[in-house]
């Protein structure tokens, strides 16, 4: 019940009337340190209720503390792309419905005058890009310093797409601010933590444990696969399924990327590519072609794909597995977003079996197996190697040595259990 929150009668009904039966996981950590003024740092996917529970806490502050004149926002959200910062801005503009608190919304990808309004006329909450209110913090057309709480949403996606420095100076022009929230889909990794730094303030850090039908908007499963050949028979199965809409798969090698590339199009699957060191206009060529939707599939590396802002992606593929834990995370973030359903696969080989025991360690969740009829493994699942079975391989490489190499082994470990004694 949002009851139990010391929440104004207003709110509450806001979230009656939005829907709201009872507050999600993330938004009983946050909410009570929130409100107790203390600054936040967050894990919280996508579709877990992460946006409420730092606007809640906002509203409340605005409310107990009304503006006595006009002026410049009081509240600060910053999002990584104008997708998300729409989301925002309509949640916001929905729990304050029955207060007079205004929303405003600045993004790239509008033209300036749109924006007149919010910066002359009095607006609360500012849902901001950190690019385009970077531009209009240095020409002056707006004041950061009357800014009490800074949020930074999806603040692992905003180091991705190399907003660091943006953030910073626009955390330094709100440095008159009375608390910060972070959130990021992951605490994983140490970029977050160090960024994280300069710009809170003793936080209390908050790791949310969604409930299963909380973070069931991505559904995850694996198939298991023999071979790389039989990997790609998986992958082109999967691609032409109809519910593909627009995928992205990952592979950890250039090669095998350019490689896929190849192989889809050969296959009649439209699709572009993306590495690392590719040239500007031709990395923008690329990325236009799926938001025109001249190509529905994008394949890529982790480092190819950092900074990519292409929404509405239905489907993740992991052609390879990542090595660690906190990539898959962020790979298949990139589906499921703003409430829609999204789907990540991954195609797993004997060998990721050890990545896919850490993976599933690591979101507390085994993974569902599922299998193509026509394209069933013909093996069985590998077993992930325990310790035990670690430990035998050492035996073994000690069955290597010559007679007298084991005398001396033994010789040395009579003498150290002597010297114990
Ligand atoms: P978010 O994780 O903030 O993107 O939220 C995902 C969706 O869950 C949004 O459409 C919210 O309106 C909705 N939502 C947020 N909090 C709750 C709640 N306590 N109960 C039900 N739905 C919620």
């Amino acid at each position: 019940m949002f009851e139990q929150f010391d929440l104004d009668d207003k709110l509450v009904a806001a979230t009656k009337s939005a829907g709201y039966k009872k507050p999600t996981s993330i938004q009983e950590l946050v909410l009570p340190e929130a409100m107790a003024g203390k600054d936040v740092l967050a894990s919280a996917p996508t579709g877990t209720g992460k946006t409420a529970a730092f606007l809640l806490p906002c509203l409340q502050h605005l409310l107990d503390y009304p503006r006595t004149k006009p002026g410049f926002p009081r509240v600060l959200i910053l999002a990584p792309t104008r997708e998300l910062a729409t989301q925002i801005f309509e949640q916001a503009e929905q729990l304050s419905e029955f207060t007079s608190i205004k929303s405003g919304l600045i993004t790239g990808g509008v033209n300036y005058g749109s924006h007149k309004e919010i910066l002359t006329s009095t607006t609360d909450v500012l849902i901001a890009t950190p690019g385009r209110l970077l531009e209009y913090i240095e020409t002056e057309q707006f004041d950061a310093r009357e800014i009490e709480i800074l949020i930074l949403d999806e603040a692992d996606r905003m180091l991705d797409m190399g907003f660091a420095d943006n953030i910073n100076r626009i955390a330094g022009e709100a440095r008159w601010r009375k608390q910060t929230f972070l959130l990021s889909a992951t605490l994983a990794g140490a970029g977050i933590i160090r960024f994280s730094k300069d710009i809170l303030n003793e936080p209390v850090f908050l790791e949310s444990h969604p409930s299963r039908k909380e973070k069931a908007k991505t559904h995850q499963w694996i198939h298991l696969a023999d071979s790389k050949e039989h990997k790609i028979e998986l992958l082109l199965n999967i691609l032409r399924q109809e519910d593909v809409k627009r995928a992205v798969v990952f592979a950890n090698k250039r090669e095998t990327v350019q490689f896929l590339a190849g192989k889809l199009q050969s296959s009649d699957l439209a699709n572009v590519w993306l590495e690392g060191e590719m040239p500007q206009d031709k990395r923008n060529n690329a990325v236009a072609r799926v938001k025109n939707n001249k190509a529905n599939i994008l394949v890529a590396t982790d480092l190819a794909a950092r900074g990519l802002d292409i929404d509405e992606i239905t489907h993740v593929i992991n052609f390879d597995m990542p090595r660690k834990a906190d990539i898959y995370v962020h790979r298949i973030g990139r589906t499921g977003r703003a409430g829609k359903k999204g789907t990540a696969i991954s195609l797993v080989e004997a060998h990721d079996m050890t990545s896919l025991g850490k993976i599933e360690r690591f979101i507390d969740e085994r993974l569902r197996r599922r299998v193509i009829d026509e394209l069933r493994p013909k093996h069985k699942e590998a077993k992930v190697p325990t310790k035990k079975a670690k430990s035998k391989v050492k035996v073994k490489k000690n069955a290597g040595l010559s007679p007298k190499q084991k005398a001396a082994k033994k010789a040395k470990k009579a003498k150290k259990a002597a010297k114990k004694k």
